[in-house]
């Protein structure tokens, strides 16, 4: 099966028992990527016996793509409607309660199918109302920005809260590679920061399984790698925006997608990274800014991580013992007592779901230290003694240079003032986003050291 993770069409509708042990199902059952890929939805959604069809897009993607798919249903004897989103007082359309309600205005009884036409926010809204009205979910990227066309979870944020919502996987996937290489460089960049991410996501959960035992799969690792390869691999053509270059980032992407269909979860393509580009993105949301691109978040984010694993890949076995015990003697080191300090400094007012997120919720009080894994009692001894297996981990990520580089070369941001992320947030993220997830990473680790 390894030797097929970086191909698509061998895992589209697939259901088996994996060596991990877990029974792998893929809902997605076609992925176009080609020019002129927009002709192939009608005749699709025709096959399947959707005659009606809602197209959801903004004003812009509306004029990009949504009137030609509109335009090709009618033509096909579908039915179809379009929903164009309309953005907040700043411009911005963010997958929020105001964009959901915007969409369930829309959905009439008949609806069979609803076409997302546009980027990661449009799918993340029409993927969550798709899969709580119970519709068929088909996907029309308009920019090759995220590996979120394929997955199955929605990041939604509710009350300002940026949290993962389970809903649908797309049914099939149509991207025009005339209509990719046309979107903006900036978010072809973000496209690629997002799979630049996957070296320390990929990372952060080898770390987790190392010291916490947690299910990993091989497989799901391995296609995050390869779609990773072929980004890497067309670096060049993918900065200049050609068509093969978006070609191999889609693909990348749309791997990086299925290994998380694969597993259930967003493992194998999120982790430290993510959770700073998160924590970022609720900040600016609080502080009413203006949002900034997911991918470009995550680049910068992904040299963040690596300057982290690029410190802790420096200390010998000897050297991260020494450096554990040391916190321990003075006491400073994780524990649940200072979680809970940090998180309600650090997030204002939505700390009481991140105490919950990290099992300090409520309801568990008085957590014992045991049943919060960070604040294991055992973890100190266990980071020393497999610490050649972890330094192992840390050298598999590429320099915080190597990736910066990388960024550059894509036109993308690569520094934190970049973005326009000050450097007394930069310093307080770093502090405070690991909680963002309830997962082991890179910073979490680094809490030791
Ligand atoms: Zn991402
Ligand atoms: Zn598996």
């Amino acid at each position: 099966m390894l030797e097929q993770a970086g191909e698509i069409q061998p895992w589209l509708g697939a259901s088996f028992v994996c060596g991990c042990g877990q029974e792998h199902t893929v809902p997605i059952r076609s992925v176009v990527i080609e020019r002129g890929a927009l002709a192939a939805l009608p005749p699709y959604a025709a096959e399947r016996g959707y005659s009606e069809l809602l197209i959801v897009a903004d004003r812009r993607t509306m004029e990009a793509a949504g009137e030609e798919l509109l335009q090709r249903c009618k033509a096909a004897s579908l039915q179809a409607q379009a929903c164009v989103l309309a953005e907040d007082e700043r411009g911005e359309l963010a997958a929020d309660e105001r964009a959901i309600v915007q969409l369930m205005l829309h959905m009439t009884p008949g609806v069979q199918a609803i076409a997302a036409v546009g980027s990661g926010t449009i799918h993340d809204i029409v993927r969550f109302v798709a899969h709580r009205t119970g519709r068929v979910f088909l996907s029309v990227p308009t920019a090759p920005s995220v590996d979120g066309f394929a997955s199955v979870g929605a990041p939604l944020i509710i009350g300002g809260f940026k949290q993962t919502i389970p809903a649908s996987a797309p049914e099939a996937i149509f991207a025009d590679l005339q209509l990719l290489a046309r979107a903006p460089q900036a978010m072809i960049a973000a496209g690629f920061g997002d799979m630049l991410g996957k070296y320390t996501a990929l990372a952060d959960w080898q770390l987790g399984r190392e010291l916490f035992g947690e299910p990993y799969c091989e497989l799901a690792a391995e296609m995050t790698r390869q779609g990773l390869a072929l980004c890497m691999d067309h670096a060049e053509e993918i900065a200049a925006g050609t068509e093969l270059g978006v070609r191999k980032l889609m693909e990348g992407l749309t791997l990086s997608g299925i290994s998380m269909l694969l597993v259930g979860h967003s493992r194998p393509a999120s982790g430290g990274e993510h959770h700073l580009s998160h924590f970022w993105e609720m900040r600016f949301i609080q502080q009413r800014r203006r949002a900034l691109l997911h991918g470009a978040k995550v680049g910068v984010a992904a040299v963040q991580m690596a300057a982290l694993y690029e410190a802790a890949a420096g200390l010998t076995r000897e050297a991260a013992a020494e450096a554990v015990a040391a916190r321990l003697a003075s006491g400073d080191a994780p524990s649940v007592e200072r979680m809970r300090a940090q998180i309600e400094a650090g997030y204002g007012t939505i700390a009481q779901q991140v105490l919950a997120e990290n099992g300090l919720g409520a309801a568990a009080d008085s957590a014992p230290a045991a049943s919060v894994p960070a604040a294991s009692p055992q973890l100190p001894q266990r980071i020393a003694a497999r610490w050649d297996a972890i330094r192992e981990i840390c050298r598999s990520v590429p320099s915080p240079q190597e990736l910066a580089d990388a960024l550059r070369r894509a036109g993308g941001p690569a520094a934190a003032e970049e973005l326009g992320i000050e450097p007394e947030l930069l310093a307080e993220s770093l502090r405070v986003a690991k909680y963002v997830r309830n997962r082991y990473t890179i910073m979490r680790l680094c809490e030791w050291l």
